[in-house]
């Protein structure tokens, strides 16, 4: 059958197409494995000679692809993490999408891309939840995870920016994705995003690199990585897949946002939480020696981790050349698990949404 959304400018025709083997009820949905679960259907959208069309709403399985396209070769691939929450009475919410939206565009623009439009990312995205509602779990710190992904479809082995792309969303359940606090080594060699790259889009290639630094810092005894600037490894800016926290003389400080680091919706979520709570907030650039004197001092209290997936996570241990500094009780910090619980409550609808944050 069909379904039309319709909004005040436009209406997307989405063909849906159920599938009639269900896996939701052999499923059991608390607590899985980050992604390895997907839902029973997926969103598939083409941008073919330049027009957007074959709105699908279809089962979840392979889909048929040239080996030639330029994704898989040069790399133009661009994705987003969100979550949608189950709120009290049953319905369902998509938490800050209109922020994801607009990072996918502007991660499109930078690996030279079409952009998408809202229409088709929004109505997509709420017609898959629509159909697989059900997989969207209740138990406390559970969600449902959306992953759009963008790529590029040319089957041509010219390097230059493809003309047509395929845009796919899939929705996963999604328990803790880190369940402790972590252990994270200041990386001094490897990079992440430099000046002019491509630190601030979210595209695969940035993923692809951080792969073998990562599995060497676990094989140092580290969970995670904290990057540092390109140009001199002097400052920090992000860990893994989450933007980087701490708390000094009970203000929050942050590495301020630049074309080396991803605009986390987490972190700006996480900040004007801080703020509403009375909190002060510093968005500058963050030494690896201020870090570490701060610890040391005393005045450093709070370390963690902000992400989609990861949430709040705590930092209870950073790794420098070699020496452990080890941080503040994690069990033990005020401000964080202020903010955490005030994040938490308006997206699980426990609190009324002060922000408007929830669709
Ligand atoms: N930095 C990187 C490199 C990431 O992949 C993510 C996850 N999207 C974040 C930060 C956190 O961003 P967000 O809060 O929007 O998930």
């Amino acid at each position: 059958y069909r379904i039309k959304i319709t909004a005040v400018t436009d209406t997307l025709d989405i063909k849906i197409t159920k599938t009639s083997q269900s896996k939701l009820a052999e499923t059991e949905l608390t607590d899985l494995p980050f992604g390895k679960v997907f839902t029973d259907h997926m969103f598939v959208a083409d941008y073919i000679n330049g027009e957007w069309k074959n709105f699908e709403v279809l089962p979840y399985g392979p889909i048929p692809m040239s080996p030639a396209i330029s994704a898989l070769h040069y790399g133009q691939a661009i994705f987003e993490g969100m979550k949608a929450y189950r709120l009290p009475d049953g319905s369902i919410s998509v938490f800050r999408a209109d922020k994801n939206f607009a990072r996918f565009n502007k991660s499109a623009t930078r690996m030279a891309m079409t952009n998408i439009p809202e229409e088709v990312f929004m109505k997509g995205i709420a017609a898959l939840i629509n159909l697989d509602r059900d997989w969207a779990p209740s138990a406390a710190n559970n969600s449902l995870y959306i992953r759009p992904t963008l790529f590029a479809m040319d089957a041509v082995l010219g390097v230059k920016a493809s003309a047509d792309y395929k845009f796919v969303v899939l929705t996963t359940p999604a328990g803790p994705y880190y369940n402790k606090p972590l252990r994270v080594k200041i990386e001094t060699h490897y990079t992440r995003g430099a000046d002019g790259g491509v630190g601030a889009a979210k595209t695969a290639g940035n993923y692809a690199m951080s792969m073998l630094p990562t599995q060497q810092a676990q094989a140092e005894g580290y969970d995670q990585l904290i990057w540092t600037d390109a140009k001199e490894h002097k400052y920090v800016e992000e860990s893994g897949t989450a933007n980087l926290m701490f708390v000094m003389d009970n203000k929050i400080v942050t590495p301020e946002v630049r074309e080396t680091i991803l605009d986390g919706v987490t972190r700006d979520t996480v900040l004007e939480v801080a703020k509403s709570l009375g909190y002060g907030i510093e968005e500058r650039r963050v030494s690896v020696e201020e870090v570490l004197e701060k610890i040391a001092s005393g005045v450093l209290t709070e370390a963690f981790a902000v992400g989609t997936a990861a949430t709040i996570t705590q930092i209870a241990e950073i790794g420098f050349e070699g020496t452990i500094h080890t941080l503040n009780d994690p069990a033990n910090r005020p401000v964080s698990a202020a903010i955490a619980k005030k994040v938490n409550d308006i997206r699980y609808g426990l609190v009324p949404d002060e922000f408007g944050w929830n669709w």
